[in-house]
């Protein structure tokens, strides 16, 4: 594969942005081969600056759930581009998309608007603990709830009061009130309420989670989850930026049946603009300024362009049969894959709900952080460089979520299948 152009444009990326990526995932450092420069996207089907084409199974981290540049997204982006892009006002397009989001999410009665995960979450955090008037967060090893100073920590090694930053920058204060324990352990969960369950504000959690790959909630850990946080007064943030009309219309808690307090979403509500919201029940959602003490705000929040992207997506995706068909292509990709791998030497765990998976090279089920192997991650590398040389565009990092699209043809899985059992014949 020439990726000659693709080198150009990333040494000269480099000289004027940092790692010459503006979020550090596209810099491919967790795989073998270089970063790919991206020209254009229609449905399934990327391409690159020299001119090679790749299936890609990222669909720009999820909110590509109709491929790219769908026609009715492009139509309806036009045409409000055309009426002015951002007015810093409120338009009838904000109605309109918050009232889908109301109808599909039965714990959302009130929402904002906001421009990225990250907002999303670091607002509900801060909505949270002035509902609660408590202020311990606890969060999860190996969920991502975006780069805002508070979830920037992971577990220290004594107490478990005392997370320590995993980023430079952030100060030992901020964190001082995040706890982080192991995803799937409702011991974990029992004791660190029954420590500090009188200060804890909120558990936040992705109810499946898709930042280090894709691990689903064990049967009745999401239940647990909802009734510790209610016996303490504590609130629960389901954290639904990836699983949010990702896995169902109705998201992560239709699926599991669990009402969360606040839900944080993102990616498929902007249709592939830079969009994210948080909503819940109108009693706390009340105590957000105009209407209560709670500060938030922003410039571009609820930007006409993107609500228009959003809004076209998701009237396509409220044909609930569209879960059905992606059920069914996950359900076929997902027993092709298990064939290919069976008599191999190579194992190979496939966690998915509908459109969402992961292969994980694994021997055990995932079912939290600590589980994923080194062999894990040295076999991942191995199949990203040899997929994206047969035209597989796949995430460029071991812990990442695959997605496919309501594009992805029969034919277009096949070949995804096909690719992994050539390159593990090769290996062989
Ligand atoms: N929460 C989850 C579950 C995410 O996956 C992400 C990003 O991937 C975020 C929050 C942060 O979103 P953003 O990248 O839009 O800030």
């Amino acid at each position: 594969m020439k990726i000659t152009k693709s080198k150009q444009i990333f040494n000269r990326l480099s000289k004027s942005i940092p790692g010459g990526v503006n979020s550090p995932v596209r810099a491919f450092k967790s795989v073998v081969s270089n970063p790919i420069i991206i020209d254009s996207g229609k449905g399934t089907t990327i391409n690159d600056i020299d001119d090679n084409s790749y299936l890609d199974f990222v669909g720009s981290w999820g909110p590509l759930i109709l491929g790219h540049a769908h026609p009715s997204v492009i139509k309806e982006v036009k045409k409000t581009a055309k009426k002015g892009t951002s007015f810093g006002a409120s338009t009838l397009l904000e109605a309109e998309l918050a009232e889908m989001i109301v109808d599909a999410l039965k714990s959302v009665e009130l929402v904002r608007f906001v421009n990225s995960g990250t907002e999303a979450t670091m607002s509900a955090i801060r909505l949270a603990r002035a509902y609660s008037n408590k202020k311990i967060i606890v969060k999860f090893e190996g969920c991502y709830h975006g780069h805002s100073d508070l979830f920037l920590s992971k577990s220290g090694s004594g107490v478990a009061e005392l997370d320590e930053p995993n980023s430079a920058g952030i100060l030992d204060k901020t964190i001082s009130s995040t706890i982080t324990i192991p995803f799937n352990d409702s011991n974990a969960v029992k004791k660190v309420f029954k420590e500090f369950g009188s200060r804890i504000a909120a558990v936040i959690v992705e109810p499946i989670a898709g930042n280090m790959g894709v691990v689903l909630p064990e049967d009745g850990y999401l239940k647990t989850l909802r009734k510790v946080t209610s016996n303490y007064n504590s609130l629960l943030i389901f954290d639904e930026v990836i699983t949010g009309f990702r896995v169902n219309f109705g998201g992560a808690q239709t699926v599991y049946n669990i009402t969360p307090d606040i839900t944080c979403l993102g990616k498929i509500i902007g249709g592939g603009f830079p969009v994210g919201a948080f909503g819940g029940k109108r009693e706390i959602m009340e105590m957000l300024a105009p209407l209560g003490p709670v500060y938030q705000a922003g410039t571009l929040s609820g930007n006409p362009v993107a609500m228009s992207a959003g809004l076209a997506t998701l009237k396509i995706l409220s044909n609930k049969n569209i879960y059905t068909k992606l059920e069914s292509k996950g359900a076929y990709l997902s027993e092709k894959l298990k064939e290919v791998f069976a008599n191999s030497d190579v194992p190979l765990q496939i966690p998915r709900c509908g459109s969402m998976f992961s292969l994980f090279f694994n021997s055990k089920t995932i079912s939290k952080w600590d589980n994923i192997s080194d062999q894990h991650i040295s076999n991942y590398k191995k199949f990203h460089y040899e997929l994206l040389e047969k035209g597989i565009y796949l995430p460029p990092s071991p812990y990442e979520s695959f997605f496919i699209s309501t594009k992805h043809t029969k034919n277009e899985l096949d070949i995804f299948v096909e690719s992994f059992r050539e390159t593990l014949e090769s290996k062989s």
